[in-house]
């Protein structure tokens, strides 16, 4: 295609460099540095707060910054901005994406900032302006803040139809980093993927046919901790727009996975897997639980690759233990739905390096360090899951008659052996049992309130059990040869 992704990121930033003096600042590591109010990056604007917040030592690099462009990395997987759950059921949110962006520290602001925006899209891409819709900040009465009126003539003035410059409230168009934080209102740019139709009604309505692309937030306030809005020293401009959905747009595809961003992955897993290729492509029928996986997988590998080459490992705690259950749900989706073989994910790493490393060379530089991890992760999942069978196979023959699984013992295979709790509760399904929840819950709860009272991680808490539920996995854990059924689950 004439837009590849990589021509795409540069053309951004090219524009803002040399059309608008802006200075290119290289993406941050996923792990946010020094900030315990964030898990992982969410968004170009976290390596700047300092800035925003008038925090910045006047002897850094930073100090100087008034106009900068970047593209970074960033991770929505947890925190206030988690998308992990639409992450393979829709095909324009990721765990990991790409956001680009233009700043200005106190130097432009509104007028500037839509104006830019408006001639990269229509000018510079060639996008047509009767494809795109604007958002803006209605305002809030409980908040006592007023509509954003000045946007919406600034967007009439740059020649947006009226009917295609629409408000939203708090949740849409009033932008926030965290719980805490600089914070401000947005307009929002929105692309129509149909066309020849009247469209607004699909604004911020989670239609795969209106899509995102790009906000534009007018930095304000700091969202302080009892919930107050500080104004801050200066007014500036952060914007993101996501690059995946961007060169979906251009490539005039309908889903990020269909652009080159995705495809080569989409290739790599059907030469692994015992599954159809992906059909999700426009015009063929997408085959639902096959095509999620394809998409899970395709995502996943990518989040686990730049968060490995940053130095986040899955692990027991924080935004490591969110990385171990996006390895844990990729290896889900490998072997039970396209029943790839292990090792398959680690075997798409190179193909994450030649897609993304030009832009992020510490992909090309760790990519035996990535492989060798997830390779070691997944093995501990599996035989973990075997030895979950087993345990529920074995506790299943000693109730005989019963109909009910003890609920302690799923709470330890869910403590001890890391066992989805969700995941028992599909294969007790298929056998025909139901779960005693309420102790569940109840060991569930006690747990969580002792770890929040000692305030311990994960790793370091062990929950008791019972000397019968103890000699009860001990038994179940001998290992024996007879396969366990296998078991299906829905999506
Ligand atoms: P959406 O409403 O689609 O969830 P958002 O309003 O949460 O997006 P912003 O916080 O405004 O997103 O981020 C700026 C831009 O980053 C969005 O306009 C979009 O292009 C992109 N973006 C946000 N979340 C994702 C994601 N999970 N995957 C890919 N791109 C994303
Ligand atoms: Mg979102
Ligand atoms: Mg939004
Ligand atoms: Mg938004």
């Amino acid at each position: 295609p004439e837009y590849t992704s990589k021509r795409v990121r540069s053309m951004f930033i090219e524009f803002f460099k040399q059309q608008h003096q802006h200075k290119f600042v290289p993406s941050s590591p996923v792990r946010p540095r020094g900030d315990p109010t964030l898990l992982f990056v969410n968004a170009g604007m976290n390596q700047f707060k300092p800035i925003f917040l008038g925090a910045v030592d006047p002897r850094s690099e930073m100090a100087g910054y008034q106009r900068v462009v970047n593209s970074q990395k960033c991770v929505r997987a947890g925190g206030k901005h988690n998308d992990l759950e639409d992450v393979g059921r829709d095909v324009y949110h990721h765990t990991f994406f790409e956001m680009l962006g233009n700043w200005s520290f106190g130097d432009y602001f509104k007028e500037d900032a839509c104006s830019m925006a408006w001639q990269l899209l229509t000018e510079v891409y060639g996008i047509s302006p009767d494809r795109l819709y604007i958002s803006y900040y209605g305002g809030d009465t409980v908040l006592g803040l007023e509509p954003d009126l000045e946007t919406r003539e600034i967007w009439l003035s740059l020649g947006v139809q009226s009917d295609r410059i629409l408000p939203f409230g708090m949740r849409d168009n009033f932008w926030e980093m965290g719980e805490t934080g600089p914070c401000g209102p947005c307009t929002e740019i929105h692309y129509d993927h149909v066309g020849g139709r009247n469209a607004a009604s699909l604004v911020n309505a989670d239609s795969p046919d209106v899509v995102e692309i790009w906000n534009l937030v007018f930095m304000q306030y700091s969202r302080e901790a009892d919930g107050s809005l500080r104004p801050l020293p200066q007014l500036s401009v952060d914007t993101g727009m996501g690059l995946e959905r961007l060169v979906t747009v251009l490539q005039k595809r309908r889903s990020n996975y269909d652009t080159d961003l995705f495809t080569p992955l989409l290739s790599a897993i059907h030469q692994r897997s015992r599954c159809p290729e992906y059909r999700g492509r426009s015009g063929l029928a997408d085959e639902g639980k096959v095509d999620m996986a394809y998409r899970v997988l395709a995502d996943h590998i990518r989040t686990l690759s730049i968060c490995i080459a940053d130095g986040v490992y899955p692990g027991m705690s924080g935004a490591e233990l969110v990385l171990r259950r996006i390895l844990r749900r990729a290896v889900r989706f490998s072997s039970e739905v396209l029943q790839a073989p292990p090792g398959t994910l680690a075997s798409l790493v190179p193909t994450v390096a030649q897609i993304l490393g030009e832009a992020y060379p510490e992909l090309h530089r760790e990519t035996d360090r990535i492989m060798d991890i997830v390779n070691e992760n997944e093995e501990q999942f599996l035989s973990s899951l075997r030895q979950g069978r087993r345990v529920i196979d074995r506790t299943l023959q000693k109730m005989g008659g019963t109909h009910v699984f003890p609920g302690s013992v799923a709470w330890s295979l869910h403590r001890n052996l890391g066992f989805p709790l969700d995941l028992i509760g599909l294969m007790l399904e298929e056998r025909g049992v139901a779960m005693d929840t309420e102790t569940l819950e109840k060991l569930a709860a006690e747990d969580e309130k002792l770890r929040a009272q000692d305030q311990v991680s994960d790793s370091d808490s062990k929950v008791e059990l019972d000397l019968h539920t103890l000699l009860q996995l001990q038994e179940a854990l001998v290992p024996h040869t007879d396969d366990s059924p296998k078991y299906h689950y829905s999506l």
